[in-house]
């Protein structure tokens, strides 16, 4: 990250402090289409918009905290994966990343099928009406009535993650006459975040079963002998916010190492590759995700060239993007409460909410950007850190970032790129109501998920 130089402006001391922030945007104003939904853009009078509709009408409508979703741009990248993969693949929606019935709704008209790992998860999935086939189920630690529920709903797929629950799954199926669809989940001592990835010999996680010391294989051939089972292939998941491909390239050749052991202990040969999800977006513009294109290319070559080297059958490939489906689309509207400058470090600029609706600048340290969304301004840049309202001295939603020197109480700021992980993980601490979340399309909102009131609160509290 590059230190900028010194912003002029009369709430900047001499020398920046230090931080992971770069130069001030010329222009300010001016919304990145990387990090921004695709309808984003400001009206005649500087106003942000999405899908044709005012931040300034969406919170008084709706009121601030509130997460603004782009329908159309989440059925466009939904679109976009599906066609880059094809009809030989196969891409299931990481529901965790962000799951609702509309959601759900929109997943199943783009085609897509659906990563569930909870119980919550699949009854929003079959409330919302997705095919049970369609329905992935994911976890360490599937409770018995969870895999029971999965069974009998008869979802297309359990990815196995521990010897006790091949046995479990098994059981389940054949007490209930069925034969489930499972893959078994291994660990290739592959762990990719962003720009690097680490290959070791062995896997220190608590998902997945590792291929070192031929646990994988052992899983394999106790689930093959199971009745309960049709074990359809192997599942690998290497890490998150992944830009670079190379970390796939050696997962895919240990996985087909096992395909391969398993041709020839078994003489079978699995029909299906998994290669999860964790693909990256663009929450700063210094990111440079690629397209659903580039990488389905990618990952399509990168395992035909494993398997003709080991003379397999070229599997079907499934994959499992969450982030880079939904965080793009949408942004967090917040008002601003207080402006704080602390002479010669920065300003302070505390927001109606924080860490309960978005936990991961504290949890990842993660980078985010932020604008000034109900004005323009030509006020010189001031180096700001966006802060929640929270009783913490961590609840930080933007760490380093700059917005211009007349902003004022009363301001309406946008954070980009908040669609995934940031609802999903959201909490109740100090209280706080969970924010909506607004979907935007044709010039037209509705809450898909509506705000908490402290009518939700007190009724779980039973006294
Ligand atoms: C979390 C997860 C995903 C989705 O990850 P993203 O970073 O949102 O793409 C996909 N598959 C599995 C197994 C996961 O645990």
């Amino acid at each position: 990250m590059s230190r900028s130089a010194h912003p002029a402006g009369p709430r900047h001391a001499d020398v920046l402090p230090e931080g992971h922030y770069t130069a001030p945007a010329d222009d300010l104003n001016a919304l990145d289409p990387k990090v921004w939904a695709h309808t984003v853009g400001r009206d005649a009078d500087g106003v942000v918009t999405v899908g044709g509709i005012a931040v300034t009408q969406l919170a008084e409508e709706y009121g601030t905290p509130a997460y603004i979703l782009d329908e159309a741009d989440f059925r466009d990248r939904a679109r976009a994966w599906r066609t880059a993969f094809g009809t030989d693949a196969d891409v299931f929606y990481a529901g965790k990343a962000f799951l609702s019935r509309a959601v759900v709704r929109w997943l199943d008209e783009e085609g897509l099928n659906l990563d569930v790992c909870s119980g919550g998860e699949l009854a929003t999935a079959l409330a919302a009406g997705m095919p049970a086939e369609r329905i992935a189920f994911h976890g360490n630690n599937k409770s018995p009535e969870e895999i029971e529920r999965a069974v009998r709903a008869g979802v297309g797929r359990i990815v196995l993650d521990s010897f006790q629950e091949i046995v479990r799954v098994a059981h389940t199926a054949e007490s209930l006459g069925k034969r489930q669809r499972v893959q078994i989940r291994v660990t290739v001592g592959v762990e990719a975040h962003t720009h690097e990835f680490i290959a070791t010999a062995h896997e220190d996680q608590k998902f997945g079963i590792p291929l070192a010391d031929g646990q994988a294989a052992e899983a394999v051939r106790r689930a093959l002998q199971l009745d309960g089972l049709d074990v359809i292939g192997i599942h690998s998941h290497i890490g998150s916010q992944i830009f670079d491909m190379s970390g796939f390239e050696v997962a895919a050749h240990r996985v087909v190492g096992l395909l391969k052991d398993v041709r020839d202990e078994h003489g079978v040969e699995l029909a299906e590759i998994d290669l999860g999800g964790g693909l990256g977006i663009a929450y700063t513009s210094d990111d440079d995700p690629r397209e659903p294109h580039e990488i389905a290319k990618a990952l399509n070559e990168i395992v035909t060239r494993e398997c003709e080297g080991a003379r397999l059958r070229t599997p079907r490939i499934s994959v499992e993007p969450g982030r880079a489906i939904v965080g793009p689309t949408a942004f967090t509207l917040y008002e601003v409460g207080t402006v704080k400058p602390l002479e010669g470090l920065r300003t302070y600029v505390s927001v109606d909410g924080g860490m309960s609706d978005n936990i991961r600048t504290a949890l990842y340290d993660a980078e985010y950007s932020v604008a000034l969304a109900s004005r323009t301004s030509d006020a010189e840049p001031m180096l700001v850190r966006v802060v929640g309202k929270h009783c913490e001295s961590g609840d930080i939603v933007v760490k380093d970032a700059f917005l211009p020197g007349d902003l004022a109480p009363g301001d309406l700021i946008a954070v980009p790129a908040t669609g995934a992980y940031c609802r999903s993980m959201a909490s109740n601490y100090n209280h706080a109501m969970r924010p909506p979340v607004v979907a935007v399309r044709d010039g037209a909102a509705r809450v898909i998920v509506r705000r908490e009131t402290e009518e939700d609160l007190l009724r779980l509290d039973v006294g």
